[in-house]
């Protein structure tokens, strides 16, 4: 049985003192004994404290980004090793928004899953298409070849450090939700594309997420589709109310 996942990307928000409201909002609504792994992704800043905050609670702390460099000269830049020093074990890596306006390729990308799992890190792997892509009906084709860019190479042991999430950039941050059959569709083609590079159990065996404009009004019956193993969320993972509700659509 594969792991059921919601993770909140809390992106460029909350200062310290907001983190501490919304941790401690998050500890109080999350139910004791959840129904899905829970995983926050606050700001680099943020995660040592998070993490501390959260020792006891079945809550998992995840950073947003890493670099792909072991050490050295990379002004403003964080490690696989100072992150596994403070206790982050997990890592989003690929998000659109670092695709978009950091300008990360396949290739870095590629870089960066390789040394989070040299570290033994866990990696919340994201891509999806663009609008333009579904459009033209080439979002099977992006989709594939973000994958096979990025991930093909893994030998089938890396497998079990990753999880996919399935982010159609046109369903990011818009309030357009993919419906729960375009996501079930493109699930499935992320797996059967992942058996037929590596194995049927492996492909069995990932989780892969939803994300993009998923709220407490659609997540169940997103998370319903037999192929979608949870959510990345967003906006929605602000509000503790919200995110609590959607990490108990299962
Ligand atoms: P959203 O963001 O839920 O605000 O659409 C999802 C994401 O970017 O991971």
């Amino acid at each position: 049985m594969r792991a059921k996942i919601v993770a909140g990307n809390w992106k460029m928000n909350k200062n310290l003192a907001e983190t501490g409201v919304l941790l401690s909002e998050l500890k109080t609504k999350l139910k004791e004994s959840p129904d899905a792994k829970i995983i926050v992704a606050p700001t680099f800043t943020n995660l040592y404290y998070a993490f501390e905050e959260l020792k006891g609670f079945d809550i998992d702390v995840a950073a947003q980004n890493m670099h792909q460099a072991e050490n050295g000269a990379f002004t403003g830049e964080i490690s696989a090793s100072m992150l596994k020093s403070i206790g982050v074990e997990t890592v989003i890596l690929g998000h659109s928004e670092r695709r978009a306006y950091f300008g990360e390729t396949d290739e870095l990308l590629e870089e960066k899953v390789k040394t989070a799992l040299k570290h033994d890190m866990n990696v919340i792997f994201c891509f999806g298409e663009e609008l333009e892509d579904r459009k033209s009906d080439n979002h099977f084709n992006v989709v594939e070849s973000q994958l096979k860019n990025a991930l093909f190479k893994l030998d089938n042991e890396a497998w079990k450090n990753i999880v996919l999430a399935y982010e159609p950039v046109w369903a990011i941050g818009t309030g357009e939700t993919a419906s729960p059959e375009q996501a079930q569709e493109m699930h499935a083609f992320i797996r059967k594309t992942i058996a037929d590079a590596f194995d049927t159990k492996i492909a069995e065996d990932v989780s892969i997420l939803y994300g993009g404009s998923v709220k407490p009004a659609n997540a169940k019956e997103i998370f319903a589709k037999p192929d979608v193993d949870g959510g990345l969320i967003g906006g929605a993972a602000l509000d503790p109310e919200s995110f609590a509700a959607i990490a108990s659509s299962f």
